[in-house]
């Protein structure tokens, strides 16, 4: 593999490019999903290939090919050379790149226990478990749970110099539940760890044995039901706890997509828009209160935006992203950097798949953790709501405005978590919002969450992405705003 790369390389660069780098990648994916008692889809996948990234007459220029012979490589390589050529006649200003140290090294993939070595058989009873466990425990209509285990190979080579090989191994999985009333008037879901993918990390089979879906089946199937005739989230100003996995979510939209520089620099729009956090801003608009500190940060163990190197062959950092409020940086690559005056890249360079060029992505965006316990919280609120799991998200095309929907919440009166709340949702602004948190819980608290379905770019990469969270408070936030309300103001 080392030779069909360098030699990708060497005919870029004869082929007339100024910069080159190629980069191997093989992908292999295995995924259950049962429903309703039956197996729903056994699901089983791989690609490898070369793609290859030029920059010629200060233009880029990429081709990719799965026929892995030094003809096809040194094919993609030319073909990458003529689409920088042809782009660049249409270029204003030729790209320049910061400049990276070439790096060296293998990086294996960590996990405890290969997820692929257990066997199909054990992946799909386990699964069948939670599905009788929830049918067993209360009314449900409909169940689901999977399993995804994913590993991933890559290899990178610059004209500069660099040679990185990296491996990385995913294990993901969750299950969930839908109560239906009998006149079919309501529908209520709860899932397990949480909504939208369960729970995804960098990490082997020891995830799954962590996360006990099965004692957990019972109580969201229970849930479920109970929801169905549970009062309706009233339509108030009230302070609000969010659970963790709610403020991944919470987090990824108002803060992880409007850092990322393409966005702010009007270079892409896709899926997530534009961003609010125009370069003016950096270093000087407060982004929230001053409890609020955010970073990005792709050294984290087991997160699903970690790496070694990214696809620019630049290390996996951490960067801060707001300092106690203020908004203090972004994510970046090398040839956006230089627009908001850094001398490096932030290291967020990556592609989904041998055949995508590399974008700007989340690495791991995190909230960092102050010292309160969910505990004390709930208890130190005279009137409130906490709001847990996602089940739908809004917001505008900078970023700004949004609603986001939650499975359940419970009220909090008088320090006390009182009774369930069906459909529940809040409104907000990103940066009032952020404004009003006055109280984060401790690292005790704080859980990284995987996100194994960002979308960006056309056409569409999926990138895999993280969020380490702690639950926080939120006061004064507007509750209950229904669709009809919004459209009738
Ligand atoms: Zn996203």
């Amino acid at each position: 593999m080392e030779e069909l790369i360098a030699r990708a390389v060497a005919a870029a660069l004869e082929a007339g490019a100024s910069y080159a780098d190629a980069r191997f990648t093989s992908h292999e994916d295995e995924e259950v999903r049962v429903k309703n008692g039956a197996v729903e889809s056994l699901r089983s996948s791989s690609a490898q290939g070369v793609g290859v990234r030029v920059l010629a007459e200060g233009a880029w220029g990429f081709a990719a090919t799965s026929t892995l012979t030094l003809a096809a490589v040194e094919e993609a390589a030319g073909l990458a050379v003529r689409i920088a050529r042809a782009s660049a006649s249409t270029q204003k200003t030729p790209v320049a790149l910061t400049p990276v140290e070439p790096a060296s090294g293998r990086f294996p993939a960590v996990f405890t226990e290969n997820p692929f070595d257990v066997p199909l058989a054990e992946r799909v009873e386990l699964l069948l478990d939670c599905d009788k466990l929830m049918a067993e425990a209360a009314n449900v209509a409909l169940r689901e749970g999977f399993l995804e285990v994913t590993h991933e190979k890559k290899y990178f080579e610059s004209s500069e110099g660099a040679q990185i090989y990296q491996e990385g191994v995913e294990t993901g999985a969750g299950i969930e539940c839908t109560a239906v009333a009998p006149d079919g008037s309501e529908t209520q879901t709860r899932s397990y760890p949480s909504s939208h993918g369960g729970q995804t990390a960098q990490r082997g089979w020891e995830l799954v044995r962590e996360l006990d879906m099965p004692s957990h089946a019972e109580q969201i199937a229970c849930e479920a039901e109970a929801l169905l005739t549970a009062p309706a989230c009233p339509a108030t100003v009230t302070d609000v706890i969010l659970e963790s996995s709610q403020l991944a979510l919470q987090l990824h939209e108002s803060c992880g997509h409007p850092i990322e520089l393409d966005r702010v620099l009007g270079t892409e729009a896709s899926f997530a828009g534009t961003s609010f956090l125009t370069p003016d801003k950096l270093g000087s608009f407060r982004y929230g209160s001053e409890q609020v500190n955010i970073n990005a940060d792709a050294t984290l163990p087991g997160g699903l935006g970690s790496f070694a190197y990214d696809d620019e062959g630049v290390p996996g950092q951490r960067t801060q992203i707001v300092r106690e409020g203020m908004f203090t940086g972004y994510l970046s690559s090398r040839e956006t950097a230089p627009a908001i005056g850094q001398t490096s890249s932030s290291g967020a360079m990556r592609a989904d798949g041998y055949n995508r060029i590399p974008l700007i992505r989340m690495t791991n965006i995190n909230l960092e953790p102050s010292d309160w316990t969910l505990d004390e919280l709930i208890s130190e609120t005279k009137r409130g709501m906490y709001l847990c799991t996602n089940t739908s998200w809004s917001i505008d095309d900078k970023r700004l405005n949004f609603q986001f929907g939650t499975e359940v919440a419970y009220r909090i009166e008088d320090g006390d978590l009182g009774e369930m709340l069906r459909n529940a949702t809040y409104t907000g602004n990103t940066p009032d919002f952020w404004g009003s948190c006055d109280a984060v819980c401790s690292a005790d608290e704080w859980q990284l969450w995987g996100v194994p379905n960002c979308g960006k770019g056309e056409p569409m990469q999926t990138a895999r992405v993280g969020h380490g969270v702690p639950p926080a408070r939120f006061r004064d936030v507007r509750v209950g705003v229904t669709q009809e309300e919004e459209d009738g103001e």
